[in-house]
């Protein structure tokens, strides 16, 4: 286990985009100030060591009732910041105690950050030595002039937004400081800093749901968010996973039905139904999660009225009993152990089939097929023989106690 890292949460922005009095990061969101759900979820990392927030001076008497009201003793150290978010960060820098390797920055304003996000950023700095939470670029940018006209597209590729955290190894961080001041440079993010050092700076992926809270709006979605994760929706998904197994004897002057599909071949399986042992193989499998016993039970071979019977009606019996234990297929992977013919040209059209079926789309089900390479009655041509493996998925209704 590594030494903790410091945090530094700058939270000096005025807010005025907010159009309030009160500063953005205090303002409350699902009942509680925005910089309090920052400050806990860094604090549930688990690899964060000091804490140390960063308001504006006519912020710090509110900052201080704020993290004594809700108990906020991660945070060691409270610290007055500059104009600029840079000049923040710097101070907070400041505060960092002697012989931490690793700080990793965060806005105050991004309350939604997950302890995830933040343990990943910082295992990559600690093996880069500089990391940055980011997002790949998905819309389309325009370059738009001041007269609100389009100027030219520009190339996505290749581009991310920065979020924050941003980790870095601590005297990386307050060089970069440094410099930047000397020369008189602002950068918005402590990335900009690092890499005009030349320090390398990586990305992992963030979260689209790591929101800045910039506008009034932005308190809405986050308080949407932060309910949807606090309080499970009232379904739950029951899986159940299933496996299916069959043989049937290969013998000339009979079709060779695999899949549903009649394959061109000079041996057919031999068996009281079409005798398709790769879809004998699925409805064991359904059946098999479903607790419902197996093929046979449903559909006895010495029933006259199931001879020769294409094995898909059967499936797709099985289907209708399984829908009415409430599952649906979740996906089946399905192997077939056959010496020849080849069978995987024929794929496509037995996914299709199979899917129909079950009523399912064809990427819940996946085909594979192998010999054993001369070895048994698969190998020497004798029969052929299939597994399934199925996952089933119920949602029901969840009763158990709710969370408070
Ligand atoms: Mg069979």
């Amino acid at each position: 286990m590594p030494d903790t890292a410091a945090a530094i949460i700058p939270a000096g922005g005025a807010g005025l985009r907010m159009g309030q009095g009160t500063p953005k990061q205090f303002l409350p969101l699902a009942g509680v100030p925005v910089i309090v759900h920052t400050i806990r979820a860094l604090a549930a990392s688990g690899d964060i060591g000091p804490i140390i927030l960063v308001v504006p001076e006519n912020g710090l008497l509110a900052a201080r009732e704020i993290l004594v009201a809700h108990g906020l003793d991660h945070v060691t150290r409270l610290v007055v910041g500059g104009r600029r978010r840079q000049d923040s960060v710097e101070q907070g820098l400041a505060a960092v105690p002697e012989g931490v390797e690793y700080t990793i920055v965060h806005d105050g304003a991004r309350p939604l950050v997950t302890p995830e996000l933040v343990q990943r950023c910082l295992a990559e700095a600690r093996r880069t030595g500089a990391a940055i939470a980011a997002l790949p670029v998905k819309d389309t940018l325009k370059a738009v002039d001041k007269e609100h006209l389009i100027q030219n597209t520009v190339d996505r590729q290749g581009l991310w937004q920065a979020q924050t955290p941003q980790a870095a190894r601590t005297e990386m961080l307050r060089q970069a400081h440094v410099a930047a001041r000397l020369s008189g440079f602002t950068g918005t993010d402590e990335a900009s800093l690092l890499a005009r050092l030349g320090i390398p700076v990586s990305v992992v992926e963030g979260t689209e749901l790591n929101i800045k809270i910039t506008r009034p709006a932005d308190l809405e979605i986050a308080e949407a968010i932060l309910a949807e994760r606090t309080s499970p929706a009232p379904y739950l998904t029951i899986s159940k996973i299933g496996h299916g197994y069959d043989a049937h004897q290969l013998v000339a002057d009979r079709p060779l039905v695999l899949g549903g599909v009649t394959i061109a071949h000079d041996l057919g399986l031999l068996g009281h139904s079409d005798a398709d042992v790769l879809t004998h193989a699925l409805c064991d499998a359904i059946l098999g999660a479903a607790g419902l016993g197996d093929l046979g039970r449903h559909f006895p071979d010495t029933d006259p009225a199931f001879r020769g019977i294409s094995s898909l009606l059967l499936l797709r019996q099985v289907m209708i009993l399984a829908r009415q234990q409430g599952f649906a297929l979740g996906n089946a992977d399905i192997t077939v152990i056959a010496a020849a013919p080849k069978l995987t040209p024929h794929f496509p059209a037995m996914r299709e089939l199979l899917a129909t079926a079950c009523a399912s789309p064809a990427i819940a089900i996946n085909l594979k097929a192998t010999t054993t390479e001369g070895m048994g009655f698969a190998g020497r041509g004798e029969g052929m023989a299939a597994h399934a493996v199925v996952l089933l998925n119920r949602t029901a209704l969840d009763l158990s106690p709710a969370v408070a």
